[in-house]
């Protein structure tokens, strides 16, 4: 029997473990085997809401070892060390330590391998960022965010602090993609409720500066210039500055040094500037582009070694139907998933399959109180409609329930939202300590 592993049980790796699972696990007409150094799965894209309190991410993960068992597959913990292509052996390690004993190695032989383990924070060689700025990477670094927010609120409303009175909290978000852009409308929305809580005694507006500072001239690179305006517009009711065209050169224990050498000073700095794939990718001999990520052709396999496909964040893909590389967003994860799940058991039944087509739905940018804001495609395929207000709220929301229900089926989806919605209706709407 052929054994197909995945690695990276995220937005991409999850969604083909459960559809493989389904159709070849079930019947035993292959074995597969879902690799990650997590036992839980988070849908990435609710990470700003974690690191902003809004949610907690113990009410939506998804245990592994529980949707292996459901869907047919086999789950094993771990993180991948290395790949031996010529073998087709993978090495994953029990810890997720840099320096593993090899006593500590489990091999893993394959048929095909999945590669999906995404990306990580580019830096982009700025000195200090690594040091000094917080991060989205993974659901540890998003409540390290939440934490230091709280602990700079509290600090700077206690009258008996340093200064001896009230101060402001200033936050510095390099990088005004959807993830900072995002990030920024829920750390308003926080600074807000907490103080309606009286967990500080700031004015939420005034005393908590939001800002988001973006090198290049405009907000949302590569996304739709009227969803840009529109998402501006919002911010400044939000009181959220955005600063374009401003190049952050170095990130300091207090803050930021601008090109030009202007300073600065912040509290806290999330870089949200850029995603280069896993560092590993770079270190299995195949090709990759200046991010790390995997090149990979038609079908998803990776050039040069028809057994590896990689997708998701870690893959760099240019359909035939693309006029460049495609970002690294959750709906291109999703649809290279979905393509999979389909075309390996074709391939393994020896039926034809057909290139991988991308197609963009739009984007939606949530904005917390401020709403959403997005653009959709029209039935011709081409992007133009654009929404605001609750319906964009509401197909913002659809996003992740659509994720909820790949994952559950409907039933189970079905209370999982139901549980989702309960939790959210008896909490404040965000963490109080
Ligand atoms: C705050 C935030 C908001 C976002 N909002 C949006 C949005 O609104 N819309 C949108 O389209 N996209 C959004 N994105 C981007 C989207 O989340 C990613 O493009 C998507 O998650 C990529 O999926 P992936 O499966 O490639 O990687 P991931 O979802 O990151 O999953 C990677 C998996 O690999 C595992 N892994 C990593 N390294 C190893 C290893 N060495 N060994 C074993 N396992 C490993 C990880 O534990 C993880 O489970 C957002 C991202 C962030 C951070």
């Amino acid at each position: 029997m052929r054994t197909i592993v995945i690695v990276g049980g995220g937005a991409a790796g999850f969604q083909v473990a459960i559809g493989l699972g389904r159709s070849l696990g079930r019947r035993q007409l292959a074995r597969v085997v879902l690799v990650d150094r997590s036992p839980t799965h988070l849908w990435k894209p609710l990470l700003h809401q974690v690191a902003a309190g809004s949610m907690e991410p113990a009410a939506h993960h998804t245990s592994f070892a529980l949707q292996a068992e459901r869907n047919h597959f086999q789950f094993v913990r771990g993180s991948l060390v290395s790949v031996d292509r010529a073998r087709r052996v993978i090495s994953v390690a029990a810890s997720d330590k840099a320096d593993v004993a090899d006593a500590d190695l489990q091999a893993i032989a394959y048929d095909t391998l999945i590669l999906a383990i995404g990306g990580v924070t580019e830096y982009f060689g700025v000195p200090g960022a690594r040091e000094h700025a917080l991060t989205l990477d993974c659901v540890s670094s998003a409540e390290r965010v939440r934490d230091r927010l709280h602990a700079a609120l509290r600090r700077k409303s206690n009258p008996e602090s340093s200064t001896g009175r009230a101060s402001k909290v200033r936050v510095a978000i390099v990088g005004a993609g959807a993830t900072g852009i995002q990030l920024a409308a829920q750390l308003r929305r926080t600074s807000r409720l907490l103080n309606r809580y009286g967990v500080h005694q700031l004015d939420p507006v005034h005393d908590v500066d939001i800002a988001v500072l973006e090198a290049a001239p405009s907000i949302l690179p590569g996304l739709d210039s009227e969803v840009a305006a529109r998402v501006t517009r919002q911010l400044a009711k939000q009181h959220i500055r955005v600063a374009t065209g401003q190049r952050v050169t170095a990130v300091t224990p207090d803050g930021l040094k601008l090109h030009g050498n202007a300073q600065r000073d912040a509290d806290i700095v999330v870089w949200a500037a850029g995603i280069a794939a896993q560092p590993q990718v770079s270190t299995l001999g195949l090709e990759v582009n200046q991010k790390g990520q995997a090149r990979v052709g038609d079908t998803l396999q990776c050039l040069g070694d028809e057994n590896v496909f990689a997708i998701g964040d870690c893959a760099s893909c240019r359909p035939t139907n693309a006029t460049r590389e495609l970002p690294t967003r959750a709906q291109v994860a999703y649809q290279q998933a979905l393509y999979l799940a389909d075309a390996i058991p074709r391939h393994l039944a020896g039926r034809p399959v057909r290139p991988f087509v991308y197609r963009d739905y739009g984007s939606l940018i949530s904005l917390a109180g401020g709403g959403a804001v997005g653009s959709l495609a029209t039935m011709r395929g081409k992007l133009g409609w654009y929404v605001e207000g609750r319906l964009a709220v509401l197909l913002h929301h659809a996003i992740y329930r659509r994720h909820v229900l790949a994952i559950n089926g409907w039933r189970r989806a079905l209370l999982v939202s139901l549980s989702h919605g309960l939790e959210r209706w008896l909490s404040a709407g965000t963490r109080l300590y």
